[in-house]
């Protein structure tokens, strides 16, 4: 049998074209705008892994030009101070996009802070006004991961009319989004989740698979349909027989590589195209009060 192998789905290269597009246009706006787009990213407590996210999401903003008014808080912060954080943030003209970094620590409410964020400042673009214009196809920010796996396939001409695409996860952050995005783009979406049976007769029917499981090797070369586009979502560190560790997808991605026709590495897929999302959700934020203060028409 002939192997073909799947072509790339390079999110790193497709988010470094987005942030260098985005920088070129703040520059161009920010004279006329009299300032900057500001992003706040609030993140509590001292998980290590939230803080790498923190510093490559301002890495990013300080890129293309994008103020960074985050803050890092101790982890016995309560509630109330920063729900009053929130709310300054929300009346701050310099500010155009709130975030809070997950996981918090125990004691916070996380879904109390994000019903605070003004949903036009909802950068993550998963508050419930957000998620309800996604449902409705109204204009709105939208959640930033699947956001994102939708620019990588238009980048790359790929159809979604009337093609069947599986979503493997139903996640608030991901999978849900991700299917009502999809169905958006009149696919016949499925979606597949830990209760399914045979998940196995699910995805082999799919031309776009979309996973994102949070489980290495979930999906092998034999459940994918020849020439399907395989979209990897999940990131998870798995440590090799010599004590190494790694980050994989849940895709098997070589031997599905040589069957699909188009597959997202990871890294360098799905991940750098989340924060490109969030840079362009704040940008959009920023054009949208300055359109509405009459600054740009
Ligand atoms: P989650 O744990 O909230 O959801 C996982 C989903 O997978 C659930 O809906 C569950 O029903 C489903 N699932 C679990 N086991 C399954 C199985 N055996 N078969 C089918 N479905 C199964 O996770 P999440 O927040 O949606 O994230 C999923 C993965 O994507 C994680 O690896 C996460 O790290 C990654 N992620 C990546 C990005 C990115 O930027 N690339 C962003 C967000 C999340």
């Amino acid at each position: 049998m002939e192997i073909k192998t799947a072509k790339n789905l390079d999110g790193k290269a497709l988010s470094e074209k987005i942030q260098t597009e985005l920088a070129s246009q703040i520059k161009e706006l920010q004279t006329k705008i009299g300032r900057p787009p500001g992003l706040a990213v609030l993140m509590v407590g001292d998980n290590p892994a939230s803080a790498a996210y923190v510093r490559n999401k301002e890495k990013s903003c300080a890129k293309v030009g994008i103020a960074s008014f985050g803050k890092h808080y101790p982890k016995e912060t309560t509630q109330e101070e920063l729900e009053a954080v929130i709310a300054a943030l929300n009346e701050d003209e310099q500010v155009d996009g709130i975030l809070v970094q997950l996981p918090l620590p125990e004691h916070l409410d996380a879904v109390k802070l994000l019903l605070q964020i003004a949903p036009d400042k909802d950068a993550d673009g998963l508050h419930p006004v957000n998620l309800g214009r996604l449902v409705r196809e109204e204009a709105g920010l939208r959640s930033c991961t699947p956001a994102g796996v939708m620019r990588l396939l238009a980048e790359h001409n790929i159809p979604l009319a009337g093609k069947n695409a599986v979503v493997i996860g139903r996640s608030i952050l991901v999978g849900k989004p991700m299917a009502l995005m999809l169905l958006a783009a009149d696919a016949t979406v499925t979606v597949a989740h830990s209760r399914s049976q045979d998940i196995t007769s699910i995805t082999r029917n799919a031309d776009i698979l979309v996973v994102a499981a949070g489980i290495p090797g979930l999906i092998t070369a034999d459940m994918v349909k020849p020439g399907a586009v395989v979209v990897d979502v999940g990131i998870n560190r798995v440590t090799d027989d010599s004590g190494k560790s790694r980050l994989v997808g849940d895709v098997e991605f070589a031997a599905t590589a040589n069957i699909a026709s188009y597959i997202t590495p990871v890294p360098g897929g799905v991940g750098p195209m989340t924060v490109a999302l969030l840079l362009e959700n704040t940008f959009a934020s920023y054009l949208k009060t300055a359109k509405e203060k009459g600054i740009l028409n």
